[in-house]
């Protein structure tokens, strides 16, 4: 979803995740229904978006399109404008002179296509070099960068062998931990090399002749040899790896190792060398979200050869850099992640390309230069107004749930208290000080600045927790809840027209940002956010008939979204997006209270027509397909449906009995 910290992702996988992330948008002003045939009781999302799904289409560099991705696309688009518009004559080693360095090396193809691989050389000749497993450890561990994050922006992925998450101790939120996470596949999830249909076996095929196609550019030898032995290294991975569903489960990522612990549960590797090397070789204790591929590393780098070792790095080493390397390594990357895995035709062209860069590497001076010129202050006031209104809404539906006993609601009361919630951008951005930026080499700025942030997320160990630390950087068009933290994030980004209007309607600034607010403070309170007390800590705060009451709840919506199907051939997964599902349901209840205390005479169709509309969207298959099989959450469609489990909708759409999404008011879920 949110891959702003990603500079050795490569970009078209980036990309490819963007274009998944979730949508919230909605239009400026809410038009009549429009004359669609389809009536709202059968299929609420095509009555509300019937003009805009006629009149859209999917533009050709991207696997999905939406609302959101609209804006984003043009707050892209100034944000450009200001880049470019920063004079040459700055000191040298200002701030906003090494963003606009960093820009420029990256669209200076010319000089990227002269240079062909020679930046990469460095790193290739090593993993050449290697003699054994010794220097083979050391080099694994060099690859690991602070490029994940499971639990804020539920990014799991890494092409590196393992990804490191710098948070607050599950069990002890005043200490921050190092959490290792499962690595090292280039195709988005261990279901892509398992499941067997012939879908899966294409893509694995092709796969296998993208590795390929990339070790004939790098120049290597025998390419097909060695990219079916890269594939198989990566497919005896896989297996070690947990699926998208268990690594959304807290519980099952609750592991605490000592350092010590390591050489006994996962013999084979040298783990002392691997911390050491990795910047870790201090750290007592260690947290294992996927203790099964740290188990399964170590076990395949004593079962496999030295020579597929040296392969799966040379080509992870290639693959990841793709973006930062000349034009035929950059069509051959786009081929396969962005238009075999996610269906889009065309490339996105090179100053969008240039912008995922520079967000990568700099993505607070960037924010910074965001705001002070597009974020206005009543913005600010106004949104701290509606998350003020809606949290308000919360406390009295937890008052008014006949189920909960006292204790509960009391810490459900403290942790609504205690929210942190940050509007606009955080008050402490990150410094770039100290990273060099050439205009010159993009390829090097890449890197120095992914090793900046992997320094200063391990520079965390040793500092106090900050539990107002942001996540997300003020241009990006998203909105996040961090469990943890019991904070959320509003970046600046998201709160303008066609979200969020300060002199809008109230019908439509609740029924679009006020939904997503609702949204995001309801995550504290879904399945995963529930299991935080007021203070972060992973604790059973919820009384037995409590926790059973919402565990009944939540089946029911678990059995609701797993009956829809996309394809005749895949369901929604009921599980996998259970979090995202229960904060749609709570937040859109929520901020419909809000809505009504704010304006009793405000229209209900209004406010649903413009949630419904917030929604809006579309998808190519591929792009669909993946969505469904390993995002958290629901096709944007399906998560349209949430009304069916308002009794207000009902009233304001006449929907009735017999039509598709009527629910009986006894098979309506009603959780908070
Ligand atoms: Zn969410």
């Amino acid at each position: 979803m949110h891959v702003p910290i990603k500079t050795a992702l490569s970009f078209a996988l980036a990309a490819a995740l963007q274009a998944i992330a979730p949508s919230y948008a909605a239009q400026a002003e809410v038009p009549a229904a429009s004359a669609a045939a389809v009536q709202p009781g059968d299929d609420f999302f095509s009555y509300a978006n019937a003009d805009w799904l006629k009149a859209t289409q999917i533009p050709a560099d991207r696997g999905s399109w939406s609302a959101m991705a609209q804006l984003a696309e043009e707050t892209n688009q100034r944000i450009i404008k200001l880049i470019e518009a920063v004079p040459g004559d700055q000191h040298a080693g200002a701030e906003a002179q090494k963003v606009s360095d960093y820009y420029r090396a990256f669209m200076d193809e010319a000089t990227i296509d002269a240079k062909g691989i020679e930046p990469m050389q460095p790193a290739l000749k090593k993993i050449a070099a290697i003699k054994d497993k010794t220097e083979l450890t050391r080099a694994l561990a060099a690859t690991v960068r602070a490029d994940v994050d499971p639990l804020n922006a539920t990014e799991f992925h890494t092409e590196n062998i393992f990804g490191l998450w710098v948070a607050q101790g599950l069990n002890d939120p005043k200490r921050n931990m190092p959490y290792l996470l499962q690595g090292g596949l280039g195709l988005p999830d261990r279901v892509y090399y398992l499941e067997d249909n012939e879908r899966m076996h294409k893509l694995r095929t092709a796969y296998q002749a993208h590795i390929a196609a990339m070790f004939k550019l790098a120049g290597y030898s025998d390419p097909e040899t060695r990219a079916a032995r890269v594939y198989e290294l990566e497919r005896k991975l896989a297996l070690t790896h947990a699926s998208r569903e268990d690594s959304a489960d807290v519980l099952k990522a609750n592991n605490t190792w000592s350092a010590a612990d390591f050489a006994k549960k996962a013999p084979g590797m040298d783990w002392k060398l691997f911390f050491h090397t990795a910047g870790l070789g201090k750290q007592q204790q260690f947290m294992l979200w996927h203790p099964s591929a740290v188990v399964g590393v170590a076990a395949l780098l004593k079962e496999c050869s030295l020579d597929a070792w040296k392969d799966f790095l040379a080509f992870h080493t290639i693959n990841t850099n793709a973006g930062h390397l000349p034009q035929a390594f950059t069509e051959q990357s786009f081929d396969f992640y962005g238009r075999t895995l996610g269906g889009a035709p065309q490339m996105p062209v090179r100053w969008k390309r240039a912008l995922d860069a520079v967000n990568g590497g700099m993505p607070d001076a960037v924010g910074k230069m965001y705001v002070a010129k597009y974020f206005p202050p009543e913005s600010k006031a106004k949104l701290q107004q509606m998350v003020a209104n809606i949290v308000r809404a919360f406390h009295g539906r937890i008052d008014r749930l006949d189920w909960m006993a006292p204790e509960t609601r009391k810490e459900a009361h403290a942790k609504l208290d205690a929210l942190y919630v940050g509007v606009g951008y955080t008050d402490k951005f990150t410094s770039y000080a100290h990273l060099a930026v050439k205009a010159d080499d993009a390829y090097g700025n890449a890197e120095r600045a992914s090793k900046l942030h992997y320094a200063q997320q391990l520079a965390k160990l040793h500092q106090p927790v900050d539990s107002k630390e942001w996540c997300m950087p003020p241009q990006l068009v998203n909105a996040v809840n961090m469990p943890m933290q019991n904070a959320l994030n509003f970046p600046a980004a998201i709160l303008q027209p066609p979200f969020f209007d300060p002199k809008g309607p109230d019908a439509l600034n609740y029924g679009a940002i006020g939904a997503i607010i609702g949204h995001e403070i309801s995550h504290s309170f879904d399945d995963s956010g529930s299991q935080f007390d007021s203070k972060g800590r992973l604790r059973d705060w919820w009384t037995p008939a409590d926790a059973a009451h919402f565990k009944t709840a939540s089946n029911a919506l678990v059995a609701q979204y797993s009956g829809y199907k996309p394809f005749a051939d895949l369901a929604i997964n009921g599980q996998l997006t259970l979090s995202e599902n229960l904060s749609d349901l709570a937040g859109l209840a929520a901020s419909y209270d809000a809505f009504k205390a704010a304006n009793p005479q405000g229209s209900d169709r209004d406010f649903f027509m413009g949630y419904a509309q917030s929604w809006r969207s579309q998808a190519r298959e591929p792009s669909l397909r993946r969505q469904v099989m390993t995002d958290g959450h629901a096709p944007a469609k399906w998560r349209t449906y949430t009304v069916r489990n308002l009794d207000a909708w009902y009233k304001a759409f006449n929907v009735q009995p017999g039509q598709q999404l009527y629910l009986a008011p006894q098979e309506r879920v009603r959780v908070w």
